[in-house]
């Protein structure tokens, strides 16, 4: 294979003068691979490597964290904060001070002028969870309005929901090692081999040591469906459907863990009931799976062993989503496989810390998956921040996908959005560039100044990045790890919980509650309040967990090892200790294809970005590798339309338009289009986002569009313009 060539190019790999490694963990997906940095003599990060010691990634790293150093000096980073009195108008540079004087007075004025919970704040799965406690702190505890909610209820509030449901509480229950001892892996609308990467490869690696089937549910073929053993190509948000049916087969043959469902379940006899209509038969025609197949994959999983689930954005971003996770928590429930090593439903999370804005930002409740509804919580809280129980709201506020709609309504009058980019990632964008318009007072505090969402802030406030600062993130499977600091922020951006504790001072209440100044010092106090609940922390701190390269929570004072398993005594969060086998009937509620716009929109991640792309669109090989968006679309429907590869169309919707570039491939069906969701001004164009009743997520997989021509030409310069930074 040399080509003529005589002799082989010997590899050659740069020298980049590392004079010093520093440890950390990766900043983009959940999986939480341990990494180090490399410095070199000017003390300017110029390399990363994975950590061999490290149990979640054993010296591997994908793609996105090899050139994550990259990220500290790539283009459009903020030096200053800005502001202006009007969105239209140009940004000028300010102090930190005039910039937190300002925006204390706006919050001020507005919540004096129309009530707490006028001024509104989103947050995000991407700082350190030191940096969500304060800003839980200074949410609950200072500014008071109800209206916080963070950017994960566009991808875990399904998952969160549906745990809450079945076992009591969010906290996923399994890790990474049951792939080692189970012996049937489903996987539910999750790609892993490109969203996560080094997850995939430990599920590899367990199949190397010992082989179990893999099902994969999913209506295109993605990657994970080509490995997998048996593929379900199952019709758009009909996952319930199939899991009722599946139940239905384990029950109807007696298939099921009686003993485990009499100790530790309640509900049995309405389940049961609901699930006697599911029969392979009707299920299949609504949910597109084989009546035969829907048997065979029922039998596999309920007789072995010990079997798993696994799940993402495809069950979640759904109307039922939070439906979804309870169906497969039923469906590892009554066979008995919770809480057992191989045996679990284990959701992948999405960003790096979506795990730690669920434990300790306090968004859905109080810190340590603490409820407002809980008065003895209420009032440990309120005891240990030094404050009335009172000035806490009796039950959660809106959630991210209700206060936009409620800016439209005139409610909410002030937002402050912290590391998330509406502007891109929710559906429907028009709609969101209308409410934003509509603001008295946006802030947008943010890493990047050229982030979408800042074209409409009156304040915009620089945020230091990932290592740039020293905290902890949670993976996908509980373990808490360290990202010591590498450098300094760049120009004048701040660490967030700077800003968060310096925004407290300026607020009458702010000046009576402690915020500390280092997230070392965070950190022992959220051990403190950690300590005898479920989610207990107080044996870790930020040396220990550098030290064994992540710690799985709970992990007491005292404990020599973290916890791989939740529930492995069978006790659930219920007052009874009991959980809940739940009758859901599948009701149809989403758009579906008509002859005015005939073909699914599925949307999904490509291995090289992350979410809207504020970080790997400005790193030369993650942008060169996936520059622009593409349409996967069946051969046989481009033919009829007359589309060839690498042609530019128009996909149109009830909502608006897209430009992208035809990809033919058979990984979609006939009826089906799918494009990356990372790109601003694309598919979000497009979808509708309906909203699962419980978790509030939108449905962004089952919307509709039609295809159109576009003049080649300008649809050229349009995708360039849309894709500038
Ligand atoms: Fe980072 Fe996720 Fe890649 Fe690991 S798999 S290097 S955590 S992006």
């Amino acid at each position: 294979m040399l080509f003529g060539r005589k002799r082989k190019n010997p590899i050659k790999i740069a020298d980049k003068k590392v004079k010093e490694w520093k440890y950390t963990t990766c900043g983009y997906c959940s999986t939480g691979c341990s990494m180090e940095v490399g410095l070199n003599p000017d003390g300017v990060p110029v390399a990363t490597r994975g950590v061999a010691g490290a149990d979640v990634n054993r010296g591997k790293l994908c793609v996105k964290g090899i050139f994550e150093h990259e990220l500290f000096t790539s283009s459009g980073r903020g030096k200053e904060p800005l502001y202006r009195d009007k969105y239209f108008r140009n940004f000028n540079a300010v102090t930190w001070d005039f910039a937190l004087d300002k925006m204390s007075d706006e919050i001020k004025h507005i919540q004096n002028s129309y009530g707490r919970d006028a001024f509104a704040v989103i947050s995000t799965g991407q700082i350190m969870t030191e940096e969500f406690y304060t800003l839980g702190k200074l949410v609950r505890g200072v500014l008071g309005t109800n209206n916080y909610d963070g950017n994960t209820t566009l991808c875990m509030a399904s998952a969160v929901s549906g745990y809450k449901r079945s076992f009591g509480s969010d906290g996923p229950p399994g890790c990474y090692e049951d792939f080692e001892h189970t012996e049937c892996l489903m996987a539910f609308g999750s790609n892993l081999p490109e969203q996560h990467p080094i997850i995939y490869w430990r599920l590899k690696e367990a199949l190397e040591k010992h082989k179990f089937p893999v099902i994969v549910v999913d209506p295109r073929v993605t990657m994970f469906a080509q490995f997998a053993d048996i593929h379900l190509p199952i019709t758009p948000g009909t996952d319930l459907v199939l899991l009722n049916s599946l139940a239905h087969v384990i029950l109807a043959e007696g298939l099921e863990d009686q003993n485990y469902i009499k100790t530790h379940t309640t509900g049995y006899e309405d389940f049961e009931r609901l699930v006697a209509e599911y029969d392979p038969v009707s299920a299949a025609k609504i949910c597109g799976i084989d009546e035969d197949m829907i048997r065979n994959v029922a039998r596999l999983y309920a007789k072995v062993g010990a079997a798993m689930s696994i799940w993402t954005m495809g069950i979640n971003q759904s109307t039922h989503g939070t439906d979804g996770v309870c169906g497969i928590n039923n469906l590892n429930l009554i066979t008995g496989n919770i809480g057992k090593p191989g045996g679990t439903s284990l959701s992948i999370t999405g960003q790096c810390n979506a795990m730690g804005t669920r434990e300790w930002s306090s968004c859905s409740g109080l810190p340590g998956y603490r409820q407002l509804e809980n008065a003895k919580h209420r009032q440990e809280v309120a005891d240990f921040w030094g404050i009335d129980a009172n000035f806490f709201p009796p039950k959660r506020g809106m959630t991210m996908t209700d206060i936009f709609p409620a800016i439209e309504t005139g409610q909410v009058k002030g937002l402050w959005l912290i590391a998330t980019n509406p502007m891109t990632s929710m559906p429907n964008a028009a709609r969101i560039r209308k409410s934003l318009e509509k603001l008295e007072f946006l802030v947008v505090q943010d890493t990047y100044a050229d982030v979408e969402t800042n074209q409409y802030a009156h304040l915009y406030l620089p945020g230091a990045v990932w290592a740039e600062k020293e905290g902890c993130f949670t993976n996908t499977e509980r373990r808490v790890n360290l990202i010591r600091q590498v450098c300094k922020p760049y120009a004048n951006s701040k660490p967030d919980h700077w800003i968060f504790t310096n925004l407290a001072k300026r607020f009458e209440q702010g000046r009576k509650i402690k915020f500390h100044e280092t997230t070392t010092e965070i950190f022992d106090e959220m051990r403190e309040l950690s300590e005898g609940n479920m989610l207990d922390i107080s044996g870790m701190g930020h040396k220990i967990l550098e030290e064994k390269k992540g710690i799985q929570w709970p992990f007491r004072k005292g404990d020599k090892q973290g916890s791989p398993r939740l529930y492995t005594d069978g006790k659930f969060q219920f007052l009874d200790g009991k959980a809940r086998l739940l009758a859901m009937p599948y009701v149809e509620n989403n758009e579906v294809p008509d002859a005015d716009f005939p073909f699914w929109l599925n949307s999904g991640r490509v291995v090289e970005h992350f979410h809207t792309r504020t970080k790997t669109g400005k790193i030369g090989n993650m942008n060169k590798f996936s520059p622009t968006p593409y349409m996967e679309i069946n051969p046989d429907a481009a033919a009829e339309l007359g589309i060839e590869n690498s042609n530019y169309v128009r996909l149109v919707s009830r909502r608006g338009d897209a430009i992208v570039m035809a990809q033919l491939t058979h990984r979609v069906s006939k009826k089906m289009v799918f494009i990356p969701f990372h790109f601003h001004d694309c598919v979000n164009r497009l979808t509708l986002g309906l909203l699962d009743p419980y978790s509030r997520q939108p449905a962004f997989k089952q919307n509709v569009v039609r295809i159109e021509h576009i003049d080649q030409d300008l649809a050229a310069r349009l995708n360039v313009e849309m894709r500038t930074f």
